[in-house]
Parts: C-alpha cells; structure tokens; sequence
C-alpha cells in the first residue's frame, strides 16, 4: 500500500500530526503496534492535564534550549483549548495554569481519533514493526500486517517510559539508522528510592503527604547551578513521591538532596520562643506537620515524649536543623517503570525547528517524546507532543 505520509505511533503527537497532514489532503496511515492513545489515556490520573497557560521554552529541558519556542509559538496553549471548547468538551484550571479536562482523558483521545477520522488519516493497530528502509525516494515500512510505502515518514514513538503502556526504542533505532545522533536517556518525572539506611529509618511513614522544598546543587556564584523547588512531597513503601520530587527528578543529577519539612516556618525561633511549655514535642510538632511524621523526626533526634521545657538548646537545635535541611543522597529513582517522562532523545540540532524535518534525511519527522524536549509536571509534555505534532502535520 502507498500514502503521502507514514505515521509511526498513534499516541498524542502522532494523532495531532496525522489529523493536520490529512486535513491538507495528504493521505495519512498511521501504525501502532497496540492501541492508540494509552498515554493520552493515562494521563493527569485519567483527566490529562493538557496544557499549561502559562507556558513558554523555558518550561523545557533540551540540550538545544531554544528548539521549542518556534513549535510553541505555532501552537500555544489558546490553540488547544480553542479545539476543546469548539467540541464542547470542558475543562478546568487546577492551579499553576495546569490545564485539566472535568470529564475522562477519554474524551481527548475521541476527539483526537474522531480528527483523524473525519480527515481522513487511517489507522492501523496491533501493527508489528519489522523494520524501516528508503529506497528510490519512498519510505518503507514491513509490519506484521504488510508492507507500507510512503513519500514521508513520521516517528511518534513516544520515549522509553512506562513499557506497560507500549513504549519501545524503536524512535531511536529509526534514529540512529538515519545517522541521528541521541542524546543521553534517563527516566525523568520519577519517585527517589531511599537507600537501605533511609527506607529503615522511614518506611512506616509511607502514605504521609506535605508541603515541602527541595534543594540540590552546587551553591556557587552561578545560583543556576542550584535547583530548588517547593510544592508536595509523598513518603511510599520504598522513598519519596509528589509533584515537588518529580519536578526535582528531572534535573536530579544523583547528588545528595535537601529536604526543608517546614518551609517558610522558622521552627528554631518557635521553638525558643515557647522554650516554656509542658506540650511534649512531637505532640507541639504536631501543629505543623503531619503526627506520625512529627513523631518519627522526635525519635530521630531523641526528643519523643519530652516536654518542650525540658529539652536542652542544643538539642532545639539539631532538631530544627534537622527538620529544615533533611539531607540524603537518593539511591536512585524508580526508573522506566514509573516515569512520566523520558528525559533526552532524538537530537533536535538534526532537526528543523519549524517542521520537524530532518536534515540529514529528508521528508523524516520526529515528533513528541522521542525528541530531546522534556517538559516539566505541569501539561507540558502533552503540549510538546500538541505543537510537534501540530508543525509536523503541516509539512510532512
Ligand atoms: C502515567 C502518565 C501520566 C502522564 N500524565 C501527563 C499529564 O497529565 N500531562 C502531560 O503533559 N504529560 C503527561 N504524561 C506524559 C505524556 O503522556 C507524554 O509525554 C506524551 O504522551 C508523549 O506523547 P507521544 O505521542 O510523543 O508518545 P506516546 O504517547 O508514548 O505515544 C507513542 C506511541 O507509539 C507507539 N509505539 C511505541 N513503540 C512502538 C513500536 N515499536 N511499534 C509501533 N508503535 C510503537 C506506542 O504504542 C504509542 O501509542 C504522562 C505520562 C504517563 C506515563
């Protein structure tokens, strides 16, 4: 069979970018080797965080920063929520301009499925892909469903992250066949593992959630080199989760952490300040993080049970530094198998900011997660995929 444009993975970039060549008339045949859109169905705890108002380039990490802002631009968060609202489906903003449909990611995915049907682009599911070749001009795809000829090929294959939901490294075999350099890989968006040393100290406290900050990073007079971040943290069975640890994983370097348990909360001053009181402190902690937590960090520090009175300064003291610079190395992260995200990919300096084109092969596109953009927690990721897809659709 011959189309205009081959597209590999129906996951969100390569139903956006299938649904815009097909709207210009190319005809469009889209390969999945399961079902489409199992992200898309994933995504935001099953109501997809979709987009973000208040996103711009600098919300991405790439080893070529200002890649983004030319697909960014051709397609901003309006863009989305125009399609959204022209098909009356509703949505919410849940804080930070994170962008959250009210009903299932199911009904994005109809949509995105009902674009590329009434545009005419076919899907093709349960497709195996056995290998990828150009000859004379045309792209040729062997599946287990039969052999495919295209005039250009598009690779939306998502990153290596969650292989449950059918990511596979076929985008950077595609890649590097083409003579595509890939950037480093690595899981991002990820929970920390502690290591046997902190999962003793604190495996009874999983389940407990808190407003936290998050410091790692040479302290120089580049204050870059430092990262920070604040926001909730969530104690598991076997480390620590939450929207403030997955923003941290993505720029987390396996250096030593620090964890502040009460930000913006001088507890030292506090604690000297009612140095008086009968309270026992993990009852008097208690006030102002969760009790288990509280009594937890009082055992640590030997304080449980005591009175505030009768504590010494120096032990007020330690426990105040204690709670505000938590300091730890992660023994890692969880991996693939829990990551939003996969961090690096496909080179973008290989790549037309503008189309997705790649230079060294013409008429093969890259879009989505297999391209070296990584967005922050936040709807960020889906709106690579939204605007990669979107420029890939009105070139290929
Ligand atoms: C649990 C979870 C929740 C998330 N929540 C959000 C969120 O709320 N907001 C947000 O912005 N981002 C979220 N993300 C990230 C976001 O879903 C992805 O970044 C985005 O879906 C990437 O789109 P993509 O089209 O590039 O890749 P994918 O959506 O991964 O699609 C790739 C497609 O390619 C197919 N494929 C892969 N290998 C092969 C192969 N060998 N042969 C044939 N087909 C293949 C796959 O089956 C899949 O359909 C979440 C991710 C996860 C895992």
């Amino acid at each position: 069979m011959k189309c205009d444009v081959i597209v590999i993975g129906a996951g969100a970039a390569g139903l956006m970018c299938s649904a815009e060549a097909a709207k210009r008339g190319r005809s469009v045949l889209v390969l999945d080797h399961g079902k489409p859109g199992r992200k898309v169905l994933a995504s935001g705890g099953g109501r997809s965080n979709f987009t973000n108002l208040f996103l711009s380039a600098e919300n991405y990490i790439s080893e070529n920063p200002d890649f983004p802002k030319s697909a960014l631009a051709g397609f901003t968060p309006d863009d989305i929520v125009r399609f959204l609202e022209s098909r009356g489906t509703q949505f919410e903003e849940m804080g930070d301009g994170q962008l959250f449909l009210k009903g299932r990611s199911r009904d994005l995915l109809d949509l995105l499925l009902g674009q590329c049907r009434e545009n005419g682009a076919r899907i093709i599911t349960g497709a195996k892909i056995r290998g990828v070749d150009k000859k004379t001009g045309l792209f040729t795809v062997r599946t287990g469903k039969g052999q495919f000829e295209g005039d250009s090929l598009v690779v939306a294959t998502g990153g290596l992250s969650y292989p449950e939901l059918g990511a596979t490294d076929l985008g950077y075999k595609i890649a590097s066949q083409f003579g595509l350099r890939i950037t480093p890989l690595r899981p991002a968006l990820v929970p920390f593992k502690f290591s046997p040393e902190e999962l003793r100290r604190f495996s009874g406290l999983s389940g407990i959630s808190l407003k936290a900050g998050i410091t790692f990073g040479k302290k120089e007079k580049n204050q870059k080199k430092q990262k920070s971040f604040e926001g909730d943290i969530l104690f598991t069975h076997g480390g620590l989760s939450g929207p403030a640890v997955l923003q941290a994983s993505l720029y987390w370097n396996a250096e030593e952490i620090v964890i502040d348990l009460l930000p913006g909360i001088d507890i030292k001053e506090i604690f000297l300040s009612e140095k008086n009181r009968s309270t026992e402190m993990h009852n008097y902690l208690s006030f102002y993080m969760p009790r288990r937590l509280a009594l937890r960090w009082c055992e640590l520090f030997s304080c449980s049970g005591k009175p505030l009175r009768l504590c010494l300064a120096k032990e007020l003291e330690s426990l105040a530094e204690g709670l505000h610079n938590w300091k730890f190395r992660p023994a890692g992260t969880e991996g693939y198998r829990t990551a939003e995200v996969t961090a690096g990919g496909v080179d973008t300096r290989e790549l037309s900011s503008r189309s997705m084109e790649c230079g060294k092969a013409p008429s093969l596109f890259f879009v989505g997660e297999v391209m070296d953009v990584t967005g922050q927690l936040g709807g960020y990721n889906l709106h690579w995929a939204w605007a990669s897809g979107y420029a890939a659709g009105r070139y290929a």
